[in-house]
């Protein structure tokens, strides 16, 4: 072969090489962003996700335990009319790096041991990222472990966090963060706890910041009112049609245990049926709720 010839095939793969990237790489998907503001057309109505632990200590196989129970709990939900499909689940570990907690360490207490390192670094999270940081952080891993062509494919990336921010699970563009443990009341003398969550709820908060992903809001959202006291949020919650749907925040997370747990309930099935999947299936815009459910 002539070193032209052979110069031009290299130069006709490298074009056939970008063009095959630039055909799947879609502006709605998972791989060009940490938020794409549509979803994909689709055959079937699936919500495609990503499972992925970070910096969690966990391993693969926990992950796929954890989507077993997900997939499941999802699909009885929805009465089956949207799947869940997980792409792929991986288990990350954070991202090298410098992290410095002399602060924290003398700000919290009981923290000198290995574990107590661990849970430092997840706490330095809280002080000093933030959620657009820490998502851009998780993508980039995510690039790093080889995982471009799960991202190209996914409608959304459903993260069992081992870094800690403000709440136990946080929806954003198209990442959902649940953490993983949690770190609790780490201000007070004793130094709190970590509190390593169940599978059940995790599958909890998936289905709760997931359903974000998918266009929900908070249903009974007015029980939440900051001018109500405990009592009448408590009264509020007896009556509120969508207090028992994992959306609602009357919902007792404690109850959540071996074959208890909340799904979707009427008003947000209603949605996910009528403006959801048909949004999966044509495609187009990623709907969110004008009205709450009540
Ligand atoms: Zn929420």
């Amino acid at each position: 072969m002539s070193a032209i010839k052979a110069l031009y095939l290299i130069a006709l793969s490298m074009l056939c090489f970008t063009a095959s990237t630039t055909a799947l790489a879609s502006p709605c998907t998972m791989g060009e962003s940490t938020g794409p503001r549509c979803f994909e057309p689709r055959l079937v109505p699936n919500f495609r996700v990503l499972l992925v632990a970070y910096g969690a200590n966990m391993t693969t196989a926990d992950v796929q335990r954890v989507e077993k129970l997900y997939k499941e709990r999802f699909d009885l939900s929805t009465d089956g009319k949207i799947h869940l499909e997980v792409i792929d689940r991986i288990a990350v570990d954070l991202a090298p790096g410098t992290r410095d907690l002399t602060e924290l360490r003398n700000k919290i207490k009981g923290t000198d041991s290995q574990r107590a390192n661990d849970r430092l670094t997840r706490l330095w999270y809280y002080y000093n990222s933030d959620l657009h940081k820490i998502t851009a952080e998780i993508q980039s891993e995510l690039l790093k472990a080889g995982m471009k062509s799960a991202l190209d494919a996914a409608d959304a990336v459903l993260v069992l966090s081992g870094p800690q921010f403000e709440g136990i699970g946080i929806a954003t563009g198209g990442y959902a963060l649940t953490e993983q443990p949690s770190e609790i009341a780490w201000g007070l003398a004793d130094g709190g706890a970590t509190e390593i969550n169940t599978d059940e709820r995790l599958v909890d908060e998936l289905l709760h910041e997931g359903g974000h992903l998918l266009g929900l809001d908070h249903t009974s959202q007015h029980c939440m009112d900051d001018k109500l006291s405990l009592k009448e949020r408590e009264e509020c919650c007896k009556t509120s049609p969508g207090a028992k749907d994992v959306m609602s925040y009357c919902r007792n997370r404690a109850s959540v245990a071996g074959p208890n747990y909340f799904g979707y309930t009427a008003c947000t099935k209603d949605y996910l049926e009528k403006v959801t999947l048909p949004a999966l299936l044509n495609g187009g815009l990623r709907p969110f709720q004008e009205k709450a459910c009540d």
